[in-house]
């Protein structure tokens, strides 16, 4: 048996929840969390970690080198390095719109990594 600590950053109370882990690492018992969404995050953190992505890509003939982008939505934690090799070795040309899809479902994640802002 095991025992986790983590803050909840389900909302900005950030409520201390003790997650108690079995040996094959099945959740037991959720305490500490004052509402159903600290259960949710920490069962989720505990058993299948996401991660937003924030970062830039490089773009090729024009005025911007490079435009930043985010992962639609979470991705797994393990998928984390990965992703970001990816997304290192991407390069898009000019010009990028915010909301463009720059890399789509990556890595089979089922997530895209989009542009955040314009790039000339
Ligand atoms: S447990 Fe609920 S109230 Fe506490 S930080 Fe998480 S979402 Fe907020």
């Amino acid at each position: 048996m095991e025992k986790r600590e983590l803050v909840c950053v389900a909302c900005p109370l950030g409520c201390g929840i003790t997650v108690t882990l079995g040996d094959n690492g099945e959740v037991l018992d959720v305490t500490g969390n004052t509402c159903k969404r600290g259960d949710a995050y920490a069962r989720s953190e505990c058993t299948a970690p996401t991660r937003s992505l924030t970062t830039t890509v490089r773009v090729e003939g024009g005025k911007d080198y490079v435009v930043p982008v985010k992962s639609a939505a979470p991705i797994p934690k393990n998928a984390m390095f990965d992703c970001m090799k990816v997304i290192n070795e991407t390069s898009v040309k000019a010009p990028v719109k915010i909301g463009d899809i720059i890399i789509k479902d990556i890595l089979g994640t089922g997530v895209d990594i989009i542009a955040t802002n314009n790039a000339e």
